[in-house]
């Protein structure tokens, strides 16, 4: 079976450019990027500074990339970042931080929904003492899990940090998601960060590359950082295009995957048995799923035979994007349901 032709819930960054995406890509105004040539690339990151009010943007290679930019240029070696024991950032960047920036992680439990006891992030702070490292940054990452970060708990983030004396970086890896669904204003939501990374590349369909956003102090030393960590790209003009198409054309159909999403939760929860969604976890493109299986493999593998793909596990997280309909959709019940009354 050819790629393509499966369904494919392993994740979001799976969606591929659509004909009118693919069709941006121009020669005109592409050029070395490295030397600042690419007028394209230049414009996708106005355009990126600009939905958050940030003064500059930067184009990077992934997500990874973008957040330990951030971090190496908020931190120096032997600072320390807080940053939540199930986040990305600490769990699934192979370590970077400490790795390559000699920055130390202090994990901090996440609350159910991505949100910290302010209380309890407040001891995690180091004194001013040659004892301790130097706690310099607070990192939060929103859609966490798929779940939003409310404005209120975003907004006393920020305050908790100025108050103590902490920088605040957001892993907005889907932050469109969690806009969309919040309904807020874009130049509101994250007013006060010092920096915010987001993903081209996931729901919003754009084939490669994150942005990072913040003053143009910080956007000159990423610059840096991105080129000796090997990210400085020549000719990014080819995909830049697409990013700006992802953003003109595909923050409002989110919401379309949001709605999708909770219509297969439903139909789930209604027409499985053997499975346990919580319905109030489901907010934006993600379900977590889990079953009363012990061979999830074997379960992946037969979903795998009638062409759809899954990550297995328990629970399972099924991701919605743009290359998934009704009919995907009710096909996936209707599989997933024989599976477990089989
Ligand atoms: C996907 C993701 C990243 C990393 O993005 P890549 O482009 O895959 O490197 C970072 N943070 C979160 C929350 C993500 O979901």
């Amino acid at each position: 079976m050819k790629a393509d032709s499966y369904i494919d819930f392993r994740s979001d960054t799976v969606t591929k450019p659509c004909k009118k995406m693919l069709e941006t890509i121009s020669l005109e105004g592409i050029g070395d990027d490295v030397f600042g040539d690419d007028e394209i690339t230049r414009n996708l990151e106005k355009k990126a500074a600009n939905i958050f009010g940030f003064e500059k943007a930067l184009f990077v290679p992934s997500g990874t990339a973008g957040n330990l930019i951030s971090l190496m240029a908020h931190c120096q070696r032997g600072d320390e970042y807080l940053v939540g024991e199930s986040a990305h950032m600490y769990r699934f960047e192979g370590g970077n931080g400490a790795m390559i920036g000699g920055v130390q992680p202090q994990p901090v439990p996440f609350n159910k929904f991505g949100t910290i006891d302010f209380e309890l992030l407040k001891s995690y702070i180091k004194p001013d003492d040659p004892h301790f490292s130097n706690t310099k940054l607070l990192c939060l990452e929103n859609t966490f899990n798929g779940y939003p970060l409310p404005s209120s708990f975003i907004n006393e983030a920020v305050s908790f940090a100025k108050s103590n004396d902490l920088l605040i970086h957001m892993d907005g890896a889907r932050i469109f998601n969690a806009m969309v669904k919040e309904k807020v204003d874009s130049k509101e939501y994250l007013e006060g960060f010092n920096s915010i990374m987001f993903c081209l590349s996931k729901g919003l369909g754009a084939p490669i590359g994150s942005m990072i956003c913040g003053t143009n102090e910080f956007v000159f030393k990423a610059r840096r950082l991105r080129k000796a960590l090997g990210g400085g790209m020549r000719q990014t003009g080819i995909v830049a295009s697409q990013g700006i198409y992802a953003l003109d054309h595909n923050i409002e159909r989110l919401k379309e995957d949001h709605d999708l999403t909770r219509y297969m939760a439903e139909n789930l929860v209604a027409k499985v048995n053997g499975i346990k969604i919580d319905l109030d976890y489901v907010k934006t493109n993600m379900i977590f799923m889990t079953h009363n299986k012990n061979d999830s493999e074997e379960f992946s593998n037969k979903l795998k035979e009638r062409g759809i793909l899954i990550v297995p596990g328990n629970p399972i997280r099924l991701v919605i994007h743009k290359g998934i309909s009704k009919n995907l959709v009710d096909e996936t019940v209707k599989a997933i349901s024989e599976y477990f009354s089989a």
